[in-house]
């Protein structure tokens, strides 16, 4: 039931699945893909070389369908190198191509010099070996700890699923060789490696694919999670992020303190300058103020609005905190096209009092920011005392 060239057939059917498959997240422009459908095109057309062995020439049946399995795997293990360091290194594994290239000289050798199916096993394995196992070792070392592990364990144990079958495999071929004068002899232990290889390829192609839709989820959540404009919290994750820091205990006597913060007349930066040197501005302020706040939670509220929230001991700790953002924000210009431009805000401070709700704090906080606003814009308020500029 079970012939080699049966399961070779299947297997290359799930390659074609694998490769409609992968198209599909192309147009997501994730790092990897298309080295990863290149891999499959290239293990269907060595599957099939590897099916019609008996009627074809051994450069194509030997030669070339090893070549392309080989070049299957590395061209996988080039790919999850991009994958997860896009940019910071090149995908290009060179040790791994100049083995390829050894590979191929030992097969051509055990092919035509000294003929002998064994030697060849074990060259193709310990190659494959190595290739599954570098995978394996990539996704693991690799995979974003603050991701759901699934996706990431599934395709490295399909990749070290591979890497043991070959490693078991070439060494059988080095210490007991089987008497054997062609691969694709029925039998129970290639029947065997054949199995792992049409449940190895597959489930490795579809790891991959599992790794790429985390990549896509994690880009939604990020995209859901921070303001696209200036990277700090969106609204809504700022909310969320509130709420959650309001319902836990307080810590060493800290209470929560908020600061409602508003750039200071932020339309006539855009009636002046455009609204893309507005836009300019916003992320300016962000950058100066994510710099400087450490742990504190800081979002993005409403167009020119800002909400930062920090624990503290003292009102005067977290006030003076607001005051080195305003004193860095006033003495640093953003740079736009022809022009240094100089601009300030204003911020309301509230803190937190027992079991008090956030949107009541925000209110507060809100009052404090209009007070400072009235007061003359770039100033800080807080409801006890103020530090004014
Ligand atoms: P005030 O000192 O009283 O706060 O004056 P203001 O001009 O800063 O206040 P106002 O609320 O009148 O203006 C806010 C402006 O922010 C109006 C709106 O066009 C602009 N704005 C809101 N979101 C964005 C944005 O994403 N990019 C740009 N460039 N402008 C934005
Ligand atoms: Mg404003
Ligand atoms: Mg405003």
């Amino acid at each position: 039931m079970f012939s080699p060239v049966s399961i070779l057939v299947v297997t290359a059917l799930s390659s074609i699945l694998s490769i409609l498959v992968l198209i599909s997240l192309l147009p997501n422009a994730i790092a990897g893909v298309p080295r990863w459908i290149c891999a499959n095109v290239l293990a269907l057309v060595s599957l099939v070389l590897f099916a019609m062995q008996g009627g074809l020439p051994p450069v194509l049946g030997i030669l070339m369908a090893n070549q392309l399995l080989a070049a299957t795997v590395l061209l996988i293990f080039e790919g999850c190198t991009q994958f997860f360091d896009a940019g910071t290194r090149p995908a290009r594994s060179n040790v791994g191509w100049l083995a390829w290239l050894a590979v191929l000289a030992g097969i051509a050798y055990f092919t035509y010099k000294a003929p002998d199916v064994n030697m060849r096993v074990v060259i193709v394995s310990a190659f494959h070996a190595a290739c599954d196992l570098a995978i394996m070792a990539r996704v693991l070392i690799a995979w974003p700890r603050e991701r759901p592990r699934y996706n990431y364990f599934f395709a490295a144990g399909a990749a070290g699923l591979g890497g043991i079958g070959h490693l078991v495999r070439g060494s059988i071929y080095v210490a007991a060789p089987p008497s054997q004068t062609a691969l694709l002899q029925p039998g129970a232990m290639q029947i065997a490696f054949l199995a792992l290889g049409i449940l190895v390829l597959p489930s490795l192609s579809i790891g991959l694919v599992m790794m790429a839709h985390d990549r896509l989820s994690q880009r939604l959540e990020r995209l859901a999670r921070f303001d696209d404009l200036t990277g700090a919290l969106s609204r809504k994750a700022f909310l969320q992020l509130a709420a959650a820091r309001l319902a836990r205990p307080a810590q060493d006597g800290a209470r929560e303190y908020v600061a409602v913060i508003d750039i200071d007349h932020f339309k006539s930066v855009n009636d002046r300058y455009g609204h893309a040197a507005g836009d300019e501005v916003l992320r300016h302020f962000c950058a100066l103020v994510t710099a400087r706040i450490g742990e504190a939670a800081f979002g993005r509220i409403g167009g020119e609005e800002f909400c930062l929230m920090r624990a503290a001991r003292t009102r005067a700790e977290f006030a003076a905190l607001v005051e080195i953002l305003r004193q860095a924000v006033e003495s640093t210009p953003c740079p736009l096209p022809g022009v240094m431009l100089r601009y300030t805000f204003s911020a309301g401070i509230a803190c937190r009092s027992d079991s008090e709700s956030l949107a009541t704090l925000l209110a507060r906080a809100d009052a404090r920011l209009y007070a400072a606003k009235v007061g003359g814009r770039n100033r800080v308020e807080s409801e006890a005392a103020s530090v004014a500029a």
